[in-house]
């Protein structure tokens, strides 16, 4: 007895949401809704009844969904009880993604109705799985071949154990990232990276230009598999906000949740931004977009969109940051030394890669580890630590050791920083373009092409030239008609303002329909290469 030794645990979290906001809303589409003090006794339920089946601390257990406030209890109840939450990838193809489940050695499952058959694929092989917990929107009973539970009576019980005791060190989730540039790797998190990381992007979030607050209800379009939904259903709780799950993505729902729930904060990646505002419920509903908004990350954002976008009224900041990394490292909101510039010049700082959140320690550096100078010329890559980084690839000694190469985490994103300490990312060191034993950074390539008015959405990709070793080839989802001497006379034009070399542009012009993605909505380079 006596001094109480305080764990960072993610229960915390969820007592605080509970009892300082407790009517604060979770909402799923327009099915089910849940005050914030609901949700804590649905969470305790469903912790208690998880260890009734048999859930151990230590045991994974996966969870195959959409975004619903099935996954957002899981979030929760999995880990509170010393359980690691494994959240499965369900855009993989679907041979991937039971390999992810049998690498983490998963032992339960928690799954919606509509993705039962496809475990069913993997009976043969997944003979470590004790238990399947099903749900269906409709509580109709689902049934698998594995031992069976029904979420919503597990949910609903009223069961309450003695709360345990958790230790902060202790593992609490495992993903695999979306593998745009390999295969998927393993990383995992204990309580105490997400805590920490949680308070940091709260505190970010809630400072200049974004702004976020009690007032503000969240729909994040991050699916929830990836990287924990960057943090936000953690971050909901310390914030104080209202937070809309939306299912499967569909940008008309979107919308119309945006109407009717009073959306005013997301993050989503550039691809969602850009499928959201071309839909024609964008013009129709347009007030739904004036004052919201919306933190852009996981690539990068052109800058015609930016433009776009702030037309429209909505309020937008850049995040960065990786799987490894929990996933926040940077934001681009305003440091003492942009405060006092014009709003013009305070956009193009919102939408570079941004400064180091709180506790995060964020470095360009060369080749021998030094800093580059801050001339937003010099290239480096860039290396971080902050206390929610994952300390290995999953069963993966050697990747771990190249990640963590001189204590530093090495993200093979290579920048530039300006004269105000902002990071600009200007290419992934495996998407990187050399020609003629120079480097065309091809993010800023797409950047410059993305602000052509008749230009969509673009990517660049090299491809293997036998005179100068790679050349560029540019992929361009066009607004309307555009002749490709229109946008080459434009880039010469850009050429002469400085802002591109010459030899910078890309030998050769594809025009198409849509670009083809990865699981999580990225641009997928590896398909544009081949295609090449
Ligand atoms: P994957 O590696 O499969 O894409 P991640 O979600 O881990 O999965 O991707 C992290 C990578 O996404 C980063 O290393 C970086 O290259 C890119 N990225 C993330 N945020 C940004 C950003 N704001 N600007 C440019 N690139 C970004």
């Amino acid at each position: 007895m006596g001094y109480y030794n305080y764990n960072l645990t993610v229960d915390k979290l969820l007592d605080y949401g509970a009892t300082v906001y407790p009517n604060r809303e979770i909402v799923y589409k327009d099915r089910r809704r849940y005050t914030f003090s609901l949700f804590r006794e649905r969470v305790e339920s469903l912790s208690s009844s998880l260890e009734k089946i048999g859930v151990k601390p230590g045991d994974k257990v996966a969870v195959v969904d959409w975004d619903t406030d099935v996954y957002m209890s899981a979030y929760y109840a999995v880990p509170s009880i010393g359980a690691v939450l494994h959240t499965v990838n369900v855009r993989y193809p679907p041979e991937v993604m039971l390999k992810t489940v049998l690498h983490a050695e998963d032992k339960w499952v928690i799954i919606r109705d509509e993705f039962v058959p496809l475990l069913e694929k993997g009976k043969n092989f997944l003979n470590g799985i004790k238990g399947v917990i099903t749900y269906s929107d409709e509580k109709e009973k689902v049934k698998t071949s594995f031992p069976t539970y029904d979420f919503w009576e597990l949910q609903e019980s009223g069961e309450k154990l003695p709360p345990h005791e958790i230790k902060e060190d202790m593992q609490a989730t495992v993903f695999y990232t979306s593998g745009t540039t390999g295969d998927p790797k393993g990383v995992w998190f204990t309580h105490r990276d997400l805590v920490l990381h949680s308070m940091s992007v709260a505190l970010t979030t809630s400072k200049p230009p974004l702004r976020s607050s009690q007032d503000d209800t969240f729909m994040i379009l991050v699916p929830m598999f990836h990287v924990h939904q960057w943090g936000f259903p953690y971050v909901t709780m310390l914030v104080g906000s209202n937070y809309v799950l939306p299912g499967r993505y569909d940008p008309a729902m979107e919308i119309e949740l945006m109407r009717k729930e009073h959306v005013t904060f997301s993050a989503m990646v550039p691809t969602i931004l850009f499928m959201i505002l071309s839909h024609p419920n964008a013009m129709k509903y347009s007030d739904v977009f004036k004052g919201w908004k919306v933190m852009i990350g996981g690539a990068a954002l052109p800058t015609g969109l930016a433009y776009s976008a702030r037309k429209m009224g909505i309020n937008i900041a850049v995040g960065y940051g990786m799987s490894e990394t929990a996933p926040v490292l940077t934001v681009a909101y305003y440091n003492s030394l942009v405060e006092g510039l014009s709003e013009d010049e305070k956009f193009v700082q919102q939408i570079k890669t941004g400064i180091p959140i709180p506790l995060a320690q964020v470095r360009v550096v060369d080749e021998n580890g030094r800093d580059v100078p801050r001339d937003e010329k010099t290239v480096g890559e860039i290396v971080a630590r902050s206390p929610w980084l994952t300390r290995s690839y999953y069963k993966d000694p050697e990747r771990t050791e190249r990640l963590w190469k001189d204590s530093w985490l090495h993200t093979g994103d290579l920048a530039v920083v300006d004269k105000y300490g902002y990071i600009r990312i200007v290419d992934r060191d495996k998407d990187a373009i050399k020609s003629g034993g120079e480097f065309i950074p091809s993010l800023i390539l797409e950047d410059v092409i993305s602000t052509h008015p008749k230009v969509g959405e673009i990517a660049i990709v090299g491809v293997k030239d036998e005179k100068w070793g790679e050349r560029p080839v540019a992929f361009i989802v066009p607004k309307g008609e555009v002749k490709e001497d229109e946008i080459r006379e434009f880039l010469m034009k850009k050429v002469e303002e400085g802002k591109l070399q010459k030899w910078w542009i890309p030998d050769k012009f594809v025009f198409v329909k849509e670009l083809p993605r990865t699981s999580t909505n990225k641009i997928d380079k590896k398909i544009l290469r081949s295609m090449a």
